[in-house]
This record gives structure tokens, sequence and C-alpha cells, in this order.
């Protein structure tokens, strides 16, 4: 399909146009590439208000329960006349060979309903890549007119800080806790929460599950207040994933929390960060691809490598030769 011919789909909401344009997104093809840039600049140029998608972040260990919890939590939205869309960013994908969302059988009542759309995790080895993949596959979703854009993520190294740098709200999913002590969950990732949910508070689990979430929001209430936040949040809630119980509170809550970041400019102004964000990002793996792409850039640096490990060479002084490699004129330009 050529460039108009997607644009047009995803504008009018086809789904066959986005699976594809998605397609075009994550592939490393230098060809594609640049189709896939020139199809995000004419979906912009095309909307005269950009459509805007509330993004959720979703992050959670296996087992805690992330499918059932979109599975039930999607077509709650969607009985609400929502447009959902489910992607999902996975570091072990390439390890593993499987992915997470590739499953068939997860969420299958949602994967048939015509408002909704689930699309897995691509398959990278690089962290960074993934990542901006599934950034452009948020684009492309929100262009086709999806009211939420569900990010889903396994609580695993880096994927949680990738996955809250595109999202609206970052929404963590916890089991309720054995013993008394918090799972684990570092510091850093409790503060990027904006509301944590304790999953399977039901049956024999229900009191663990409430006393978990008592736990959780004493030790919210300890965190640094931020600014994007008003009173009472980051929020902990004890829902039921399985029983579709407290799913309509934690979707009110995020409905507070969005109005509220709208109302005070927080909005706009983190999702400006962000977008600074992963310009300097995909700059970052463009240079590094400049380098370590097969061609006599690579071999000179490859080159300079063998200079610094046999000393003949500082790592300061190759440094600046790989650079030179890469924009001869600038270097040239500053040195005369
Ligand atoms: P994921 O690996 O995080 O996607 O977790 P799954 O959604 O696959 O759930 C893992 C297991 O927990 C499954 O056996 C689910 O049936 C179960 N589970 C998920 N949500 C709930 C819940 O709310 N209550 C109970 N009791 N079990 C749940």
């Amino acid at each position: 399909m050529d460039t108009k011919t997607l644009c047009d789909g995803i504008l009018d909401g086809q789904r066959r146009a986005l699976s594809k344009a998605i397609t075009l997104v994550e592939s490393a093809r230098a060809d594609h590439r640049v189709q896939a840039a020139a199809l995000l600049e004419a979906l912009k140029a095309a909307q005269a208000s950009p459509r805007e998608a509330l993004r959720i972040g979703l992050s959670g260990t296996p087992g805690v329960g992330k499918s059932t919890f979109i599975e039930s939590f999607g077509m709650a939205l969607v009985r609400e006349g929502l447009k959902v869309a489910v992607l999902a960013v996975d570091p072990s994908s390439a390890r593993s060979g499987g992915s997470i969302l590739g499953d068939k059988t997860r969420m299958e009542l949602l994967s048939r309903e015509a408002g909704a759309f689930i699309r897995p995790s691509p398959s990278q080895t690089e962290l960074g890549g993934v990542a901006r993949r599934t950034r452009e596959a948020v684009a492309l979703c929100e262009a086709a007119g999806f009211d939420v854009v569900l990010i889903e993520t396994v609580g695993v190294g880096q994927s949680e800080t990738v996955v809250s740098e595109m999202s609206d709200l970052f929404v963590l999913l916890l089991a309720p806790a054995g013993g008394d002590e918090l799972q684990g969950v570092k510091r850093g990732i409790m503060e990027m929460a904006d509301l944590i949910l304790v999953n399977k508070a039901d049956g024999d689990l229900k009191a663990a599950a409430n006393r978990t979430r008592a736990d959780y929001a004493a030790a919210l209430r300890l965190l640094r207040k931020r600014p994007q936040d008003p009173d009472g949040f980051p929020k902990a809630l004890a829902i039921s994933a399985l029983q579709e119980d407290g799913l309509a509170q934690a979707w009110a809550e995020m409905g507070t929390l969005a109005d509220w970041r709208r109302a005070q400019g927080h909005w706009a102004r983190t999702r400006a960060n962000q977008n600074r964000h992963w310009f300097m990002e995909e700059l970052r793996l463009a240079l590094l691809a400049q380098l370590t792409q097969a061609g006599p850039v690579r071999d000179a640096v490859a080159r300079l490598g063998d200079s610094v490990a046999s000393g003949t060479t500082t790592p300061a002084l190759a440094v600046q030769s790989a650079l030179a490699l890469l924009h001869p004129a600038v270097h040239r330009a500053q040195d005369g």
C-alpha cells in the first residue's frame, strides 16, 4: 500500500490499514523507515486537531493477571462505546522467541470485539528498538481514532521506564502479598505509578489483597509529592480482574487524574517532554546505527577499538576520530 492509501485508511479507522502501517513502522529496512516517517508526517498534517487517546501504561510481573485485567477492563470500556487498542513492550521476546500478547488464547473476548485492536510486541533484540516501534504504533492508533491505548509490559528491567515515558497514566498491577513485605517492588517503580491495583481481591485472597492495598497506600503516602498529582494520588485500589470487581472505580480514578492533569496543564507539558525525550532517543539510536551498521565506518570503528585495546591510542582520542568519520564536513569546519 502506498503512503496515501495507508494514511486515508488509518484516518478512516480501517483495521487492515492500521495493521499494515504498524508492520511498516516495525520494519528496520531503510526504505521502510523512510516511508514510515512520511506516513507519520502525513497523518499529522491531515488532522486539523490531532486525535488524542488516553495512553495507559500497565506493568506487572508474569502471573499477576495482566491479560485477565486487559480482557475485563478492555471489555468494560468497549461496552461504554470506547475504542480500545492494546500494545505491548516486551524486552524478553527477543530472548525467548515468544512474546506477550502473542498467545492467541489471551484476551479472547476482547480480540473478537470490533471496537478493540490487539497487537503483540514487536520482536527485537534491543529495548530501544521495541520502544520506538511501540511509540510509533501508539501514534498510529491515535490517528485511527482509538480512545484508549493500553501499553502492557512485564515488570522487568528498564521496560517500565520505557512504557511510562510513552503513557499519560502508569498503572502497576500487583498480587496480594503473603507476608508483610512490599513484594520487593523497587522504589523507582513505585515512584512511577499513578495507580496501584492489587489484583485477585476475591475468594480466599480477598483479605490479603485488602491488607496489601493498605500497605501500598501507606507506602505511597511516604513518597515525595509530585507536581502532576492532585490530592490523594497516587492511589492504591484492590480489584478482581477475574470477577470484574473494582474496575469501574479504577476507570473513574484514571478519569479524575487525567481531567485534573489536563486542566492544570500537566498533560500537555508531559507529552511535550516525552516528545523531546523520544527525539533525543531516536537520534541516539540513529547515530549508533551509523557506527555499527556494516560498511567502511563500522570497519574503521573496529580498527579504532583495536588501537584502544593495544594501547596505541586513548579512548578519548578514538572517540573523536570515530565522530569525525560520521561527520567529516562538520569536523573540518570546526578545525578550520
Ligand atoms: P499475566 O501473566 O500477568 O498476564 O496473568 P494472567 O492474566 O495470565 O493471570 C494469571 C493467573 O491468575 C491466571 O490463572 C488467572 O486466571 C489468574 N487471575 C487473574 N486475575 C485474577 C483475579 O482477579 N482473581 C483470581 N483469583 N485470579 C486471577
